[in-house]
């Protein structure tokens, strides 16, 4: 119950997202962000706009045909063409009007999209969640380091946008 009623606030506040085949990567990186992401490499392109429309999530491709069907049909959906996640990360949250990656919310498993729970402290102090769905342990190890430097680059774009709409 009290799950139920956290995803219906969580629906309100958060953009959810589907990621189409092509955009794995990307995927893994909104759901460490917190992102309620949906990966889906397997649906032909007439499902996946079936699905972000019946869920509500805003669907994320780099697909050209997809972007072009998705826009005449007035389905919710950001084309990600850029060269890198780092670029795509700043044309999404731009385009959202959100103007710095936040790393403070909780993530979410990076292979199911579980939430993930805090289960304690190994014995280096890191702190370690767990999936409560796929049971997938996680903490900050030193992909963390490597993740945070994408997140400033990140940071980076979304400052220089900015300056580019004011002038
Ligand atoms: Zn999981």
């Amino acid at each position: 119950m009290l799950q139920a009623m956290q995803r219906s606030r969580e629906k309100r506040l958060e953009p959810q997202f589907l990621v189409d085949g092509m955009l794995g990567s990307l995927a893994v990186k909104l759901r460490i962000l917190g992102f309620d992401t949906i990966y889906d490499k397997e649906s032909t392109d007439s499902d996946l706009m079936k699905i972000a429309r019946e869920s509500k999530r805003i669907l994320l491709t780099s697909d050209k045909g997809l972007i072009v069907q998705s826009r005449l049909s007035r389905l919710p959906c950001v084309a990600l063409v850029q060269r890198n996640d780092a670029e795509r990360l700043a044309e999404l949250l731009d385009q959202l009007g959100i103007s710095r990656v936040d790393t403070s919310k909780s993530s979410r498993c990076s292979l199911c999209n579980g939430q993930l729970e805090m289960e304690g402290t190994d014995d280096l102090a890191r702190q370690i969640y767990r999936c409560l769905d796929c049971h997938k342990k996680y903490w900050r190890g030193s992909h963390w380091d490597k993740l945070e430097k994408l997140f400033e680059l990140v940071n980076f774009y979304l400052s220089s946008k900015k300056g580019n709409a004011r002038g």
